[in-house]
């Protein structure tokens, strides 16, 4: 999996492990990376930190790599990393913050995918979670970070259709407002912001990770055998 050190890869992480996952941990952050896989070991869990930036091809392989030679092969991929990006007007939007968060955020999921989908059918199939955001499904933040999340649902679905039949299930997770260091940071830039948001909340609050991370355990699991394709919002009821 992939933004494994920090927020909802972290919670995914160790949900996962507590499933009874072997995890491998990708992400660029080395140091938080090695902290979680210690936190999963000291509840009795079995996982393998791969420095990782989901930009490069070369890194992605070699995560995949490290789950067929240390696990003895792919069962579950979640590709969750991602940045937020800059959010000023369109017109003064840099260039580089454009490729910067197409980068992470999209290209960062195809890549792993590209990777992932052989080892998967390798074993004979599994599930694929990608995080996107209510950003994939409404416009919720600046343009550049909506696009590349409408175009994590995308290749979601259309990944789906064409590899259902090799048993590999490939759904999205759409999360609202979650409790991360993502968002602290952002709120830390705008005090204030936490009562708006908080007032836009059916729920009247945030998500915690772990309410994201048991939907990502969900649909990797059996129960969720017959939900492929699906763009998941677990938003709290916002976008309705
Ligand atoms: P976070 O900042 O806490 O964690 C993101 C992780 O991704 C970090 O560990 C970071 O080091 C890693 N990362 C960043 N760039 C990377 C790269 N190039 N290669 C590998 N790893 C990289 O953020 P989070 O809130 O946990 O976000 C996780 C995902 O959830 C993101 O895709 C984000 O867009 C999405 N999301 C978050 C929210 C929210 O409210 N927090 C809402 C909807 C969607």
């Amino acid at each position: 999996m992939t933004g494994a050190s920090s927020g909802i890869g972290r919670a995914s992480a160790k949900r996962l492990a507590d499933e009874g996952a072997n995890v491998v941990l990708g992400d660029i952050d080395a140091e938080r990376g090695r902290e979680v896989v210690s936190e999963i070991e000291a509840d009795g869990g079995d996982a393998t930190f791969v420095a990782v930036d989901v930009t490069d091809a070369d890194d992605v392989r070699s995560m995949v790599e490290t789950a067929r030679e240390t696990y003895g092969g792919l069962d579950i991929a979640h590709n969750n990393a991602g940045i937020e990006g800059d959010n000023d007007p369109l017109p003064e939007q840099s260039r580089e913050n454009w490729d910067r968060v197409l980068g992470i955020n999209l290209t960062g999921v195809w890549l792993a995918m590209k990777h992932e989908l052989p080892a998967l059918m390798e074993g004979g199939g599994g599930s694929i979670i990608n995080t996107s955001s209510i950003a994939g499904l409404a416009a919720d933040g600046s343009e550049p970070y909506v696009a590349s999340k409408h175009g994590v649902v995308g290749l979601t679905k259309s990944a789906a259709v064409r590899y259902a039949e090799e048993g590999v299930r490939v759904n999205a997770v759409c999360p609202g407002v979650v409790r991360t260091p993502m968002v602290e940071r952002s709120l830390e830039a705008n005090p204030g912001a936490v009562e708006a948001i908080t007032a836009e909340q059916p729920l009247g609050r945030m998500a915690e990770p772990e309410e994201i991370a048991s939907v990502v355990a969900w649909l990797a699991s059996e129960d969720a055998s017959f939900v492929n394709g699906h763009a998941l919002p677990v938003d709290g009821g916002k976008l309705a």
